[in-house]
């Protein structure tokens, strides 16, 4: 029993550390390619942010040379006969056509109309007011982008303006320029990485401006989760989030990143199954190997148990007799000997009963060899139930049976020898045609003093006594001590 808690308390913990083992291995592993793939996003949203603050600088540019190159007193209507107005809408489309994605360069005076358009008629000034009244009210603004969709939403501009002011630094006008959010879509064409990644631009307002892969339809359309909204609105430069798209549905983990001083905002976003892809076989492997080591530990464990039970079972085999199922004469006499030993420490008496059926050979005669049997079984049954757990029962032999009974008291070891003996005369044996064969026993019983004694010497010691209750008459106990008074 103590064997088989044993084995069970080795084969749960070897189990359990082959299944926490790989459950930590697999929880580092997690962690390795999440902090791997968030250093990559991170940077690639950088790069992409770095890139159009770049292109905006560059629009910029251009923007301050018209604003220092147009004297302020030239914003007002051009006469279609003004030499002077028609060679500057001239020289401002010579300035739109060297910006690529620039739609139109608009002019704007002190009250907001516009003066000057190229090409006639666009529409990005349609509402001036957003980015001029910004620029007229603060001072301290020079310029400002402002993402703005166009009245057909079918695509989408984005506003760059600049103040332009007189020899006092008063505001005097506005020119901007409508760059096309084509700009970001094709910016986004030349980053090739994971064919699986999705790089966003957005603006503050979430207002999708380009995906790569592209998803021209998706254009304009107000994007992002409660995170991304949420980080929009925070003090943060850069996130992380793991989320799933709302365009196609797909969880993936992304990496988002403000424009600095520009309205937008720059999402890469890799697909679980892209990233984790490492990490999704190393479950399968992992599953498979301890699925496996769990599987030969319990195997292990299951033969281990069987062994445990042959082992007890071999060792029962060697140690009692199959028929009446006491002790075997060689391993009563061992067990003996170490209750003599016991007794002896303890300075307490034993008694030893040799017990010998009356008349065997007459049962076996009259009845046939397997009812001998069953009167060798009814008549161990019939010792056993008045010895208690600590006496031992052993056969000696035939129909010889030898009990030995630690911590008697002297004076009543004649009364518990009578109490077998009759114990066995009043269960007669049943046969299968309802007869009663009566069953008694002559005893041959010594007590036993505390002392160092060799089992034999009490056997012969008790034969002798047996052999006088056989002489006496039978179904009677013959009582001695050992060592003889
Ligand atoms: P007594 O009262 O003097 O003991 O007479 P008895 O007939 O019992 O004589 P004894 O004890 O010498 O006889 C033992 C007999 O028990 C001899 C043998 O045939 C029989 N015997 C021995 N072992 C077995 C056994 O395992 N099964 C059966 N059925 N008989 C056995
Ligand atoms: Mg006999």
């Amino acid at each position: 029993m103590v064997r088989r808690t044993a084995s069970l308390a080795i084969c749960i913990t070897f189990c359990t550390l082959v299944v926490g083992g790989s459950a930590f291995d697999l929880r580092s592993s997690y962690q390795r390619e999440y902090e791997h793939e968030t250093f990559k996003l991170e940077g690639i949203a950088y790069l992409v942010s770095e890139w159009i603050k770049g292109h905006f600088l560059a629009f910029d540019y251009v923007l301050r040379d018209i604003a220092t190159e147009v004297s302020p007193d030239e914003l007002r209507l051009p006469h279609a006969d003004d030499p002077r107005a028609q060679a500057r809408l001239s020289w401002l489309q010579a300035k739109q056509s060297t910006i690529q994605y620039a739609e139109s360069i608009s002019l704007l005076d002190a009250d907001c109309h516009p003066t000057h358009q190229v090409p006639p008629h666009s529409t990005v000034t349609a509402d001036p007011h957003e980015y001029c009244q910004a620029l007229k009210r603060n001072p301290a603004l020079e310029s400002i982008v402002t993402p703005s969709p166009q009245p057909d939403a079918t695509h989408y501009t984005v506003v760059q303006a600049r103040k332009i002011v007189d020899a006092s630094g008063n505001f005097r006008g506005v020119v901007a320029i409508g760059i096309s959010s084509k700009l970001f879509a094709n910016l986004l064409t030349k980053i090739t990485f994971s064919t699986q990644s999705v790089v966003t631009i957005t603006d503050n307002h979430l207002v999708l401006l380009a995906r790569m892969p592209a998803r021209e339809s998706d254009v304009g359309r107000v994007v992002g989760s409660h995170k991304s909204q949420a980080f929009v609105t925070s003090d943060k430069i850069s996130a992380i989030f793991h989320n799933t798209s709302p365009l196609d549905h797909v969880t993936r983990l992304t990496g988002a990143q403000k424009v600095q001083g520009l309205p937008f905002l720059v999402y890469v976003g890799e697909p679980d199954r892209q990233w984790l892809a490492n990490w999704y076989r190393q479950i399968v492997q992992y599953s498979v190997i301890s699925l496996l080591l769990v599987g030969a530990a319990l195997m292990a464990f299951r033969h281990h148990l069987k062994l445990i039970k042959h082992n007890s079972e071999l060792k029962k085999f060697a140690i009692t007799d199959e028929l009446s199922n006491t002790y075997n004469r060689r391993y009563f006499q061992e067990r003996a000997a170490l209750e003599i030993q016991r007794a002896r420490l303890n300075k307490t008496h034993l008694m030893l009963m040799l017990m010998d059926i009356d008349n065997f050979k007459r049962i076996n005669d009259e009845f046939g060899h397997s009812v001998g049997d069953r009167a060798i079984i009814a008549f161990t049954r019939a010792c056993r139930n008045y010895l208690r757990d600590a006496d031992l029962l052993g056969r000696l032999g035939g129909d010889e049976f030898v009990a030995l009974m630690p911590g008697i008291e002297p004076n009543r070891a004649d009364e518990i020898a009578e109490r077998v003996r009759a114990a066995i005369a009043s269960a007669p044996l049943h046969t299968d045609d309802d007869q009663l064969i009566p069953l008694t026993t002559s005893i041959g019983a010594v007590i036993i003093a505390p002392g160092d004694h060799a089992i034999e010497q009490i056997i012969i010691k008790a034969d002798e006594l047996l052999y006088s209750a056989k002489r006496e008459g039978r179904n009677q106990v013959c009582l001695g001590t050992f060592p003889s008074a």
